[in-house]
């Protein structure tokens, strides 16, 4: 592991295995420099235990910049838990997932990422308190989703006003990649505002209702990347911009709230070298962990996760505007202050 490609200094990765449930699960603690790790858990149907290592790797180190770039408490973790979402649940399976959290004695709080709900949280609940993203309790937050996809709204509209000069998406057309939690609200936000949008998602039935709700153009998995439109939205998984990708798109502005979207740390700076804006994922998506940092915190407050968003998009604003005025790529830029942060507590 110390010699994997992804591993950047991580405080501690964790294995996990139940015989009983058919748990499967890392947990990855990049940095707890600036209070205990905090980040979701994926499940997913890796090919290889390696891929999954990986993934908790690169996930866990975009948390511990994401936290540190939304101003929060919080350091960097990631769970992932290896199988299929649709097929391998139980509720063994997530107590013995709860029972994996608890044991890191707070290091890392959990809450949902793809694959995982929050009665799936309800139930890892029952084994720690490490636990936010739920339904129930004092402080619930529950579905962080709509605050994230509030976040990328915003943060789609700060990097338009950089771009064409004006927000106002009412004559902009958007290629959504990805229709689930994140993408379906986002979606919402786009169309009040009379934009354009073309949508795509692996599962047909969540893509056409959803371009059925809001007057969306579906278009196959692998053809939104040859959409001629303004700006393209990531919503799905990561590794999506990369050298197959990138010469395909014809958009001015990536800004979506996938995570890890760049395939390898170069793409940053071919993405500015093809003029398009990129809006860093680990930053414009941070307003799901501010929603979750509010339950931490044991009081949720919407005003406190509003003003926290505001803080966020000035924060986006500020990365975008200093990488457009020393010609810069936009994630390195961003990386800077994060581990500046990081670094300073
Ligand atoms: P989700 O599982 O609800 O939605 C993901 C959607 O992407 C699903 O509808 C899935 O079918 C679709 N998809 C998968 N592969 C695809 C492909 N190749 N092409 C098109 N569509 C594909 O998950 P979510 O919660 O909406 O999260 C989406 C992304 O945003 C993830 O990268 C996640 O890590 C990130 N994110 C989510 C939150 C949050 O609050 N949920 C916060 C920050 C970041």
């Amino acid at each position: 592991m110390f010699d994997h490609p992804s591993f950047d200094g991580h405080q501690g990765v964790h294995m996990f295995h139940d015989a009983e449930s058919g748990l499967r699960a890392i947990i990855a603690v990049h940095s707890t420099a600036l209070g205990p790790a905090a980040g979701g858990c994926r499940m997913w149907n890796y090919e290889t235990g390696e891929q999954a290592l990986r993934d908790a790797l690169r996930l866990s180190k975009g948390m511990s910049f994401k936290n540190a770039m939304a101003g929060l408490p919080l350091g960097g973790g990631k769970g992932v838990i290896w199988g299929n979402s649709k097929a391998d649940k139980s509720e063994k399976l997530f107590e013995a997932f709860g029972r994996a959290v608890e044991s890191l004695n707070g290091a890392y709080y959990t809450a949902e990422d793809v694959g995982i709900n929050t009665s799936d949280m309800e139930i890892v609940a029952t084994q720690t308190k490490y636990v936010a993203g739920l339904d129930s309790g004092d402080a619930a937050s529950g579905d962080p989703s709509p605050i994230t996809a509030l976040g990328v709204y915003r943060g789609i509209k700060a990097s338009a006003a950089r771009v064409f000069g004006t927000d106002d998406l009412s004559d902009r057309s958007i290629a959504v990649q990805g229709v689930g939690h994140v993408g379906g609200y986002l979606c919402d936000h786009l169309a009040k505002d009379g934009a354009r949008i073309i949508a795509t998602d692996i599962d047909e039935a969540a893509l056409n209702e959803v371009c059925k709700r809001i007057g969306a153009t579906a278009v196959k998995t692998d053809e939104i990347y040859d959409q001629h439109v303004d700006i393209f939205s990531p919503n799905a998984l990561g590794a999506i911009i990369n050298p197959e990708t990138l010469p395909r798109l014809k958009a001015r502005i990536i800004a979506g709230g996938a995570n890890n979207q760049l395939s390898i740390p170069e793409m940053d700076a071919a993405v500015r070298e093809k003029g398009i804006l990129y809006a860093p994922d680990y930053v414009i998506n941070g307003g799901g962990i501010i929603n979750v940092a509010a339950e931490i915190s044991g009081q949720y407050s919407r005003d406190w996760v509003m003003g926290k968003l505001d803080v966020l998009i000035s924060t986006l604003g500020e990365v975008l505007d200093q990488a457009l005025s020393t010609d810069a790529p936009t994630n390195q830029v961003a990386e800077q202050m994060a581990r500046a942060r990081i670094a300073a507590a």
